[in-house]
């Protein structure tokens, strides 16, 4: 057997090789702690879990889903939006039902781009904007987020010559893996560009929800007009701590979302119901689940913060996401610091490069730990890499 060639495009898995450094420290023994992935180790709120058992012994739930999702989440999901963002969609036309967010920025292109055709995608960003271009025959073009601009792109920048032949231009803010926000003035040029170039905006707001210090997020789709150009994809995984179920949703553009739901058609069969009843009870539901949890993910975000800063990393502020951004330290690369780091902590943490070629000189670091182990692995940066050892015995802290 010989898998397609399209594979040897996309690569092998980015995190193959601290995977495998993982294993091996494993079997040696090391407990290690991975700070890699985005997955919140929070429950799901108990109301959702709820309301998905009732769903599952519904024998109505058995048989295949609606396409585009139920009548009743994809109003649930246009109810959220207004009282979130205080944009009206169509149910009908405007929401698309998805199998997590994830699934429906991998199909995108598929459903946009011929051959040949160029997408605009974030450099460092989330990869699957620049491995579903190339799945769809597409041509990726990354621009660069870097932090003088606080990580956000500079359109201008951007040559004609590729401007002509682009269809798709990725945007994702609250950012992964900057944890980078964006003002709602910057989506208003965004939404200009797109006009001028003849775009398809693809906002991918996954962490809309992830704010700290009562930051909120804005959607692209308050922008005046934004219809007109743009799709936001929504996830239920960061919001509600389910990033196990699989559910997002699409909104926006009526011609994108029908062009979508066409590819899905011919690709998957829905979410299942039970889940859209659950994912129905987490949009309409009591938000102090979600406060609570934002509390947590706060606080770590606060300890983590405090130590890096105390060992003398400069990390930008974080207001957002699950995720921080630390400028690796004394010139290695992100590659070796991050190997560093595992070695001599048992720590794994992500290099920037995963992001692409931008994210040299970053590592990101998530929040998505229990409590004990966060903080554990924080006691064990600052032993390794402090000024001056951690408070063990003899010394006290000297920020404390
Ligand atoms: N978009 C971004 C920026 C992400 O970081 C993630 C997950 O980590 C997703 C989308 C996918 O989320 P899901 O498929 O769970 O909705």
């Amino acid at each position: 057997m010989q898998a397609a060639k399209r594979l040897e495009q996309i690569g092998a898995y980015l995190f193959a090789d601290l995977d495998r450094k993982q294993a091996e420290l494993t079997a040696k023994g090391v407990d290690v702690i991975s700070l890699s992935v985005g997955d919140p180790d929070l429950p799901t709120p108990a109301h959702i879990v709820d309301a998905m058992m009732e769903g599952a012994s519904d024998a109505r739930t058995h048989r295949y889903p609606p396409y585009g999702g139920t009548k009743e989440f994809r109003q649930a999901a246009a109810a959220w939006f207004a009282r979130r963002f205080g944009v009206t969609l169509n149910p009908d036309t405007e929401v698309l039902a998805l199998i997590g967010s994830k699934e429906g920025l991998a199909h995108l292109p598929w459903a946009i781009l011929n051959p040949g055709d160029v997408s605009l995608i974030p450099d460092p960003g989330y990869p699957v904007y620049r491995s579903s271009t190339i799945l769809a025959e597409g041509v990726p073009y990354a621009f660069p987020l870097t932090q003088e601009r606080g990580f956000l792109p500079d359109f201008r920048q951007i040559p004609s010559a590729v401007l002509q032949n682009a269809k798709l231009l990725f945007l994702n803010y609250p950012n992964n893996p900057t944890a980078a926000t964006a003002p709602v003035e910057f989506f208003a040029e965004a939404v200009v560009f797109a006009k001028q170039w003849n775009l398809l905006l693809v906002h991918d707001n996954a962490y809309s929800e992830i704010g700290f210090d009562g930051y909120r997020a804005p959607s692209v789709l308050e922008i005046d007009g934004a219809k007109d150009v743009a799709i936001e994809f929504h996830s239920l995984s960061k919001t509600f701590c389910m990033t196990g179920w699989r559910i997002g949703f699409a909104a926006g553009n009526a011609e994108a979302i029908k062009a979508l739901a066409t590819i899905k058609t011919n690709i998957d069969s829905g979410v299942f119901r039970a889940i859209q009843q659950a994912g129905i009870a987490g949009l309409t539901g009591p938000t102090h689940p979600l406060a609570e949890r934002l509390r947590v993910f706060q606080d770590r975000r606060d300890r983590v913060l405090a130590t890096l800063r105390r060992i003398g990393w400069e990390v930008p502020a974080v207001k957002a996401t699950l995720y921080v951004w630390v400028p690796v330290p004394g010139g290695a690369s992100a590659a070796e610091f991050a190997s560093q780091v595992l070695d001599r902590t048992g720590v794994l943490i992500t290099p920037g490069t995963g992001y692409g070629k931008q994210g040299e000189g970053y590592v990101r670091l998530s929040l998505t730990v229990a409590d004990n182990r966060l903080d554990e692995a924080m006691q064990r940066l600052e032993k390794a890499f402090g000024p001056a050892r951690i408070p063990s015995v003899t010394h006290g802290s000297p920020t404390s």
